[in-house]
């Protein structure tokens, strides 16, 4: 990695330049929220977000996508295409940047999803720093910092972005499309002092220490009862979760009848009939069992194989859950066995 000093003045002209070789999509305002949208002028872009409705990851993973075509007579597929669409992703925080890592675990695994991996093998990610919200947590997890995973990172150090740099590619962007200079030692004490300041912004303190033990502790705890009884199973949390990648994958044939395409979206964990199988068996049919198991799967079963838990910390599932279920609250009562 290495560094370059970036004037926030150039940053409209670095938006330019690579708007003329990558579709650039960027934070944008929309309805006195933010959403990460394709760009049609820099100055639409808007670094001072605090966070966006939906996370990143529906521009490598969208909602709803057509995986293939095909006819019905002779059982040919006609159509299984990628999108290899050249995209720049510019103004992800750390958290959004670190749920990208946590979603490749699952994605380019063993056997990567070729849909998902033609999306990120072809869109270079440009980060950018930023001060918590009230919902902000990613601290709990580490992931308030990212070293790898952009091939950009631009933190606020005042006038200037401290550009970390991590990729060939982001090098000769920089290189081609801002002045930039060397970084001195004052200004990496800038970048330390706005680290600290950063550091100490956070108000959300959650204590996530030991909860493993806790939730193999709790695991009949009367507190997933009395969070189920709060939950709409509406599904909004996984909808807006970064880290969220379950799908479902269906066949809709055209108007014809003879051809069709197979249709993957997302789906989520808190839907009743997401564990329903063949038969009508339902293996979670309470909304007690969802929500345990949301949590379970996110800071026990993915932690077990990854060795990380599967949340950054982005606070989305706390502004998007009208019942106030959240990880804060559930880690909360988890500690203190009661649903405050
Ligand atoms: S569980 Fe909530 S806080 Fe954690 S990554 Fe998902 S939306 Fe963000
Ligand atoms: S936890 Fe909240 S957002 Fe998630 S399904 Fe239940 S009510 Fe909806």
């Amino acid at each position: 990695m290495f560094f370059r000093i970036i004037p926030k003045r150039e940053i409209p002209e670095l938006v330019r330049g690579l708007a003329s070789q990558f579709h650039v999509i960027g934070p944008v305002a929309k309805d006195g929220s933010f959403v990460y949208a394709p760009l049609s002028a820099p100055a639409e872009l808007r670094l001072d977000y605090d966070t966006t409705l939906l996370p990143a990851k529906e521009w490598f993973f969208p909602s709803s996508e057509t995986l293939m075509r095909f006819t019905v007579a002779d059982n040919v597929v006609i159509d299984d295409s990628v999108d290899e669409t050249k995209r720049v992703l510019f103004g992800l925080h750390p958290c959004d940047v670190n749920s990208l890592l946590l979603m490749d675990n699952v994605f380019l695994g063993d056997n990567p999803d070729p849909y998902y991996k033609a999306r990120r093998d072809n869109t270079l990610i440009v980060g950018v720093s930023c001060m918590p919200n009230e919902h902000c947590f990613c601290n709990a997890w580490g992931t308030d910092e990212t070293h790898w995973g952009f091939d950009i990172f631009l933190s606020d150090i005042g006038e200037d972005y401290y550009a970390s740099i991590r990729s060939v590619m982001g090098a000769e962007l920089v290189d081609r499309y801002v002045a930039g200079r060397p970084i001195t030692d004052d200004d990496t004490a800038a970048f330390q002092r706005r680290t600290a300041e950063f550091k100490a912004a956070f108000t959300n303190d959650v204590d996530t220490s030991q909860l493993p033990v806790l939730l193999d502790a709790k695991f009949d705890s009367d507190i997933w009862e009395k969070l189920g009884e709060k939950c709409l199973a509406c599904g909004a949390c996984s909808m807006v979760c970064p880290t969220c990648y379950c799908f479902d994958v269906h066949d809709v044939l055209e108007a014809d009848q003879l051809t069709g395409c197979r249709v993957r979206t997302w789906d989520s964990c808190q839907f009743k009939e997401f564990a329903e199988v063949a038969h009508g068996h339902n293996f979670r049919d309470t909304r007690a069992s969802r929500v345990k198991y949301r949590y379970y799967h996110k800071q026990w079963g993915y932690l077990s194989k990854f060795e990380r838990v599967l949340c950054v910390g982005c606070g989305r599932c706390t502004r998007a859950c009208k019942a106030q279920i959240n990880p804060p609250r559930v880690v909360r009562a988890l500690q203190t066995g009661l649903v405050d």
